[in-house]
């Protein structure tokens, strides 16, 4: 097999690895260039492979930074089947339609997505495929619902690519599943330099409690898929517990809504299949007009979770517009805030965004952030994913800041694992 590494290289997204099969080239993710000024530009770029030349793709997880490029492949001439579970496929579906939305018609459209969503082949964790004189499966790394890594065997030769990998402590879900032995592991490395600090129980005990307490107005900006349904249920749950402290809580996010549903759907693959249900059951969701023009005039205590996550769009926005002059009120803000995203600059003490053309938005309440909320593996927990690996193997670290491979790699060197390297974009490797 011969590996050509090209996303996800010099950069955390954009994931996309090819692989020559011993009857054709298949491509391991297919995620779009987020973040960099010039990720448009790099999106844009040309393949090393003509899109009808791959015979398949295998889609890791739905997030868009492994997925998001999937359409425009299609668009210009994919046209083999798309592997993933059958979660994955249910999320793809809602991630790839807000995507081009949100894209330039140009780049792809909704019909690029519907036409994509037919070419999907969902298959089980565990379940061996042939593919183009290969076998491969797929198996659960934990991350977000569905999430999976990729085993590769042909010629009595192994590659294991990671996908995402979640932590081993994760409310939802269970643990990745360890990495098997190999002749080539493809690891993400997003958090390989970092040990994860914080308590996301205590962060947002304290958050409802002073919300119910004070009676204020709580704004939640979330990513729409996991980890906004992580938060519903560890609410659902912390008001079991507390029903002191029970305030109404609305949900605002039609994505949010829709991720809900398979959440819902899939409740079997949680390790709380009781907790998620009730919890998706649970809370208000915010459909029409009248109801957001009564929300407008409402005071605390209650809370909103909507999206997106930094800030950078969706209808997290209006709600900020709306209580910016309330003083008490708490913009609360569990998850990473890329660099350069409002989120970020919020958390460093900027209060003004632009809301639209026309408008600011000048956030006169309270900012917190909490850094405890990830759904990535930190740097204890990827070195544990390789402990029944022999420490022989070759290791490619992908997906992360090259500071974060550099200090990753420096530790598996510590460790004696031998062979660990740093693959650039356009770099080979034949197993
Ligand atoms: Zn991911």
């Amino acid at each position: 097999m011969k590996i050509t590494f090209w996303g996800a290289t010099d950069q955390v997204t954009g994931s996309k690895t090819f692989v020559e099969l011993p009857e054709g080239i298949i491509l391991i993710d297919c995620g779009l260039v987020q973040g960099p000024e010039n990720a448009d530009k790099q999106n844009l770029e040309n393949l090393p492979f003509k899109p009808g030349q791959i015979k398949a793709v295998i889609i890791t997880h739905a997030h868009l930074d492994h997925s998001g490029y999937l359409p425009r492949l299609v668009k210009k001439g994919f046209e083999g089947p798309i592997y993933c579970t059958p979660v994955t496929a249910k999320l793809l579906k809602i991630i790839l339609l807000d995507s081009a939305k949100l894209s330039d018609e140009e780049f792809y459209t909704q019909q690029d997505v519907m036409v994509t969503d037919s070419q999907i082949k969902s298959i089980n964790w565990n379940h061996k495929t042939s593919l183009l004189g290969a076998q491969f499966e797929l198996i659960p790394s934990g991350h977000i619902l569905g999430a999976s890594s990729v085993v590769i065997k042909a010629n009595e030769k192994k590659i294991i690519f990671s996908g995402d990998l979640g932590r081993f402590d994760d409310p939802l879900l269970p643990p990745p599943e360890l990495c098997h032995e190999a002749n080539l592991i493809v690891m993400e490395s997003t958090y390989g330099g970092k040990l994860r600090h914080g308590d996301y129980h205590k962060d947002l005990h304290t958050f409802l409690a002073t919300v119910a307490q004070e009676s204020r107005v709580g704004i939640i900006a979330s990513f729409a898929v996991a980890r906004a349904q992580m938060l519903m249920s560890l609410i659902f749950d912390f008001y079991q517990r507390h029903p002191e402290y029970k305030v109404r809580v609305i949900l605002d996010s039609p994505m949010m809504k829709e991720a809900s549903k398979v959440y819902k759907q899939f409740s079997a693959l949680t390790q709380n299949q009781h907790l998620v249900v009730s919890a998706m059951e649970e809370f208000e969701v915010l459909e029409h007009e009248r109801e957001w023009e009564s929300l407008q005039k409402k005071s605390g205590p209650l809370i909103i979770i909507s999206s997106s996550g930094m800030l950078t769009g969706g209808r997290v926005k209006r709600h900020l517009a709306n209580w910016q002059n309330d003083h008490k009120a708490i913009l609360f803000l569990p998850g990473y805030q890329g660099e350069g995203t409002p989120g970020r600059a919020f958390l460093e003490g900027e209060r003004t965004i632009p809301f639209n053309e026309e408008e600011n938005i000048h956030w006169t309440g309270e900012v917190w952030g909490s850094e405890a909320f990830s759904s990535h593996a930190d740097q204890a927990e990827l070195i544990r994913w390789l402990e029944n690996v022999d420490k022989k193997s070759t290791i490619c670290l992908v997906h992360g800041e090259n500071l974060a491979k550099i200090e990753l790699k420096k530790k598996l060197n510590e460790l004696h694992y031998e062979n660990v390297f740093i693959p650039k974009r356009e770099d080979v490797k034949l197993v």
